[in-house]
């Protein structure tokens, strides 16, 4: 039933322990908000769940494959295969038009397909500006060429970090309510953020303090996972 399952697991940084004993089961399905104050571990745990950082102590299972025993190469084609990444700042190749940057996101194995990346960013309402550089775009729309980029190999979870940290109201909602059609479709989210707003759209809600799981909080209202 678990996507995640985090066990006991630290990420030390000499004394420095940005997560300290976390343990933790993401279901599948899932909108999980990860909130907390500054500096209290938030991104690190992202990482780590995002196959961009690696515990220095504990378990990290996704769909049952050890994480925190994989080396760089097989958590970038885990990243690739089963991860949709959104960042705050972004992250589009300033030189690549909002096309080749969905593309450049396709899996390894696959033949860059043009068609497809036109496909998702039709699916956020940008396929009219897939030839613009990220430069001539806004930031509401930069962020929906960011999701078209997440959704591009149909991703199992979504990581989101602030993804309406740079955004006007009218965008963010814009972005919410994408989230909800994907969390509806079955996708699993995991969205970092300081928007109380933002954490409430979860079903469930971490608040993180000291790399510690301090509380957490369930939406009880909401509709239960399928
Ligand atoms: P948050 O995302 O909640 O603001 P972070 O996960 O970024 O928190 O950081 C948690 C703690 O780990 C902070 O004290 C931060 O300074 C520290 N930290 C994060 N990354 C590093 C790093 N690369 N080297 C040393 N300390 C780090
Ligand atoms: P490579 O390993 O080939 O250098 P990168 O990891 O640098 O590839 O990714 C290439 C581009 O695809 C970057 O713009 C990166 O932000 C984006 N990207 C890679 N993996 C993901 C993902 N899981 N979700 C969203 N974007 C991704």
């Amino acid at each position: 039933r678990s996507i995640y399952s985090v066990r006991n697991v630290s990420r030390r940084y000499g004394e420095l322990a940005a997560l300290d004993d976390v343990s933790l089961e993401i279901t599948r399905g899932e909108w999980l908000s990860i909130v907390g104050p500054s500096g209290s571990g938030k991104s690190t745990l992202m990482n780590i769940l995002g196959c961009m950082d690696s515990p220095t102590d504990g378990i990290v299972l996704l769909e049952g494959d050890r994480l925190d025993k994989m080396g760089e190469p097989e958590l970038a084609t885990v990243r690739r295969e089963k991860i949709g990444l959104i960042f705050q700042q972004f992250h589009l190749v300033q030189h690549l038009t909002a096309c080749e940057n969905v593309m450049l996101a396709q899996h390894y194995h696959s033949i860059p397909d043009e068609k497809e990346a036109l496909a998702a960013l039709e699916r956020v309402g940008m396929a009219e500006r897939a030839t613009h550089l990220p430069r001539e775009l806004s930031g509401g729309e930069q962020q929906r060429v960011c999701v078209a980029r997440a959704l591009i190999n149909h991703p199992d979870v979504i990581l989101a970090d602030e993804p309406t940290g740079n955004l006007d109201e009218v965008n963010e909602r814009v972005v919410i309510d994408f989230f909800h059609q994907l969390h509806d479709a079955g996708t699993t989210l995991i969205v970092v953020t300081h928007d109380a707003e933002v954490a409430a759209q979860g079903q469930r809600q971490i608040i993180l303090e000291h790399g510690r799981i301090a509380r957490e909080v369930t939406d009880v209202l909401s509709t239960p996972t399928k």
